[in-house]
């Protein structure tokens, strides 16, 4: 067949994209990706070398600034998203350090989001302004907010919708275009949503930012984290940047990661499916206050979720009333896990107030509604009707007197 009869990959759904996009193989004829467990490169002439290190010649140097399986790592995410490039980094916070960092200097300020993951909140609150960095929070939900914290020196907007642990929405096509208007960038930490259920480049940001740790992974193995754009932009603001700094990915776990993207729009719906059951069925409960969850018609953003997702996502938060009802509620499942991490094929149920988000100081926790009472539950692969049972069970216990 002649290269022009090849077909587009850019023409194909998302599950083939995760199946085929981004295979590289060797003239061994692998059919699975091969993982190259090589830190360097060796080269046939000290010219080739010279050619290499000038950019004259195309291939690996060092796999500081990459290697042959992040390569299919970072090609197939970038044509999942849709982006003209992707940058893998070895976790996700070290690709929000990453992208933050290199959109940034001294003098220039950025507006984010408050309701944030907690070691975002602390790359923006704390660490930014050490290096003369200003930064402003603001309730993302609400557009006139952003429009009253842009500067003349505002360099960078960011926000995770939906956000870590209470599923806020923010409108990313609205904020995009209020960032675009100051001359800033929209950076969006897509994590809980996944590249399945929302694409943040579509709606407008400019960067997109992912924990491959979690659905990606998927699997609960690895760290990894990924950052994606337009290739001009990545090139100006990261290749430096990455080469110098070393948050490169290993090997072994982009090999890893591009396992789990075979299966992760069937992980993605499935999971989806499962969090938009538990969460009627917690709302159904007694001693349910309240639940949020994107895809219900009571959450806050429902409509703004179902317009920019296309499925209510894989996590689900809801109020016990009371830490003592919430630590009963987890003390009491049998099947899913109580753990911190999310967007598992194993369940798990976390108190965020007193884990992922202790470091967040209690003022600002109650500011976005995260209050002692609250579980945040990330559905994962298990069979409906055990959770349901589980959930149920654990429901039922926490009414309990303490
Ligand atoms: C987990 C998470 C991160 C951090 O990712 P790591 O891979 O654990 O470094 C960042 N943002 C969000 C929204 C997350 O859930």
């Amino acid at each position: 067949m002649s290269d022009d009869n090849r077909e587009d990959p850019n023409a194909w759904a998302p599950a083939t994209r995760l199946i085929r996009g981004g295979m590289a193989r060797s003239n061994y004829g692998e059919i699975s990706e091969p993982i190259f467990l090589t830190q360097s490169f060796a080269y046939d002439s000290a010219e080739a070398a010279d050619r290499r290190f000038s950019g004259e010649e195309p291939g690996f140097i060092y796999a500081r600034y990459g290697n042959p399986t992040v390569k299919m790592f970072e090609d197939r995410l970038a044509l999942l998203e849709g982006a003209q490039a992707c940058r893998a980094a070895a976790s996700g916070m070290a690709a929000i350090h990453t992208a933050l960092v290199g959109l940034l200097k001294a003098g220039d300020h950025l507006v984010a989001s408050r309701a944030l993951f907690g070691s975002c909140r602390w790359i923006i609150g704390q660490l930014l302004p050490r290096f003369g960095v200003e930064t402003t929070f603001v309730d993302g939900t609400d557009l006139d907010a952003w429009r009253a914290a842009m500067r003349p020196n505002t360099r960078v907007c960011f926000l995770e919708s939906p956000a870590n642990p209470l599923l806020e929405i923010v409108d990313v096509a609205a904020v995009a275009q209020i960032a675009h208007a100051g001359g800033a960038r929209l950076v969006v930490d897509n994590a809980f949503a996944s590249p399945i259920l929302q694409k943040p480049l579509t709606l407008g940001a400019d960067i997109v930012i992912y924990s491959a740790t979690k659905h990606i992974d998927g699997q609960g193995r690895v760290l990894g984290g990924a950052i994606l754009g337009d290739e001009a932009l990545l090139e100006e603001s990261y290749k430096d940047l990455i080469r110098h700094t070393g948050p490169a990915l290993s090997p072994f776990s982009a090999w890893v990661l591009l396992k789990g993207m075979e299966t992760l729009e069937l992980r993605v719906m499935r999971q989806s499916e499962t969090a938009a059951r538990l969460a009627d069925l917690a709302a159904g409960h007694a001693n349910v206050r309240k639940v949020l969850y994107p895809g219900r018609a009571d959450h806050p953003q429902h409509a703004l979720a179902m317009r920019q997702m296309s499925a209510g996502g894989t996590i689900l938060a809801f109020d016990l009333g009371a830490r003592g009802a919430a630590f009963r509620f987890l003390n009491a499942l049998q099947i899913v896990d109580i753990s911190n991490n999310l967007a598992d094929a194993k369940s798990m149920a976390v108190h965020p107030s007193t884990t992922t988000h202790r470091s967040t100081p209690e003022p600002e926790r109650l500011a976005i509604g995260l209050t002692e009472g609250f579980v945040r539950l990330s559905a994962g692969l298990e069979a409906y009707e055990d959770l349901a049972r589980d959930v149920t069970r654990a429901l039922d216990e926490a009414g309990r007197d303490g």
